[in-house]
């Protein structure tokens, strides 16, 4: 077979990039995915009760960026959801992140935001250097918050407490002084009316675009042909994990499907405290789906298993960069998505940055 362009993945990058080759440079795309379905970690289908549902845990889609909206609204529209999440902390549902009404149904009292800022000037710990993950929260909202909502959840979450990981796991902290309970404050967000995956077969639904599941690429790259491969998977795989094994968090997801119209009031309720998984999807919330059942799903998390969160530390980061000065020394490979990066990218991180290296190879 001879084609111009393999590409190694299916997902948001390998999907994006086979679209733009396929229909702006008139070239053959030979699309090749390991898994039995397009759409990488964002894949949805319907389950054996006629749910609608997300294989890898609940994605949300959200971002600023006008360009990688106005592309994306191409292949779909989108259904207005608007995320939402719940925390249960000391028994009650609040809403994250933390803002005027999460604080006023945690402490059953009134606050105005100019309220609220005093008293997180009261109850912040005044550092002098910002050293990990706890230090960012304590820092902007004291010791009780960080206990209620962060100390346990981020020990589920990454298997060890936030004074061992790197300050950016949590980043800026975001508390907000009004009651704009969304999760998300992004422009344009939301959920493709009709499925992730849905938008994935429309984007490659082409004629110079072959597309093999079920297969690795290694296991065709000898017998095609072409000219520049793009690959979106494990860059340590890539490479025989010559310099070690990237490490990762993994997921386990259980799901179960409950004869009930609806099963909580949120599309995603997380526990920081109790349990031995971190939170519960429903994903009617996500799709506004009318239906008499509902399906829902737990998710644990493992030190184990398929290739979720990038662990945030600086020897994993420098394992990453020796991989990474092997594959600058590549003519016509490309590395993209956040296998290849090894870095947590939202999705519409990584459409800007599959739009921009398209650029490049223009
Ligand atoms: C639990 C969770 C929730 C998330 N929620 C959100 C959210 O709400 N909003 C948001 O913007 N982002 C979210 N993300 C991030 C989002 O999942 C990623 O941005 C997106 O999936 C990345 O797309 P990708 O193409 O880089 O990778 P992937 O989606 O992982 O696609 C890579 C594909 O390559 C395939 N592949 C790997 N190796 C090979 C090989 N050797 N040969 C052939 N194929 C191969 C894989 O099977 C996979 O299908 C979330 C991530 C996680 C872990």
């Amino acid at each position: 077979m001879k084609v111009d362009f393999l590409i190694a993945g299916a997902g948001f990058a390998g999907c994006t990039l086979a679209e733009r080759i396929a229909t702006q440079f008139d070239k053959k795309v030979l699309l090749v995915e390991t898994r039995n379905h397009i759409g990488g970690n964002t894949y949805d289908y319907y389950n054996e009760d006629g749910l609608l549902i997300q294989k890898y845990g609940p994605h949300i889609f959200h971002t600023n960026l006008k360009d990688v909206w106005d592309y994306l609204c191409r292949f779909t529209e989108w259904n207005g959801y608007i995320h939402r999440v719940i925390a249960v902390v000391r028994g009650k549902e609040v809403y994250l992140p933390i803002n005027l009404d999460t604080m006023e149904r945690l402490y059953d009292r009134k606050f105005t935001s100019e309220e609220l800022e005093e008293y997180f000037e009261q109850h912040r710990v005044k550092l002098d250097k910002i050293r990990n993950s706890r230090d960012v929260v304590v820092s902007q909202v004291g010791e009780e918050l960080y206990d209620l909502f962060f100390k346990n959840y981020t020990k589920k979450q990454w298997g060890i407490y936030p004074d061992e990981l790197d300050p950016e796991v949590t980043k800026r902290l975001p508390v907000r002084f009004n009651r704009d309970t969304r999760y998300f404050t992004d422009a344009y967000q939301g959920i493709p009316k009709h499925g992730f995956t849905r938008m994935f077969e429309r984007m490659i639904d082409n004629k110079n675009i072959h597309l093999l599941l079920k297969t690795d690429y290694r296991e065709i790259i000898d017998s095609v042909e072409y000219n520049k491969l793009i690959y979106t998977g494990p860059i340590d795989y890539y490479f025989d994990y010559m310099f070690g094994k990237l490490p990762y968090r993994s997921l386990d997801f259980k799901f179960e499907t409950l004869d009930m119209e609806k099963y909580q009031n949120a599309g995603v309720v997380n526990y920081p405290n109790d349990y031995n998984y971190t939170r519960i999807t429903e994903f009617k919330h996500f799709y506004l789906q009318q239906h008499q059942k509902t399906t829902i799903c737990y998710e644990y998390p493992l030190a184990e298993g398929d290739p979720y969160y990038p662990i945030p530390k600086p020897e994993c980061r420098e394992i990453y960069q020796k991989y990474r000065k092997e594959a600058d020394k590549l003519r016509s490979v490309y590395f993209i998505g956040r296998l290849a990066q090894y870095k947590y990218l939202n999705m519409d991180q990584v459409v800007a940055g599959a739009l921009k290296l398209f650029e490049e190879l223009i």
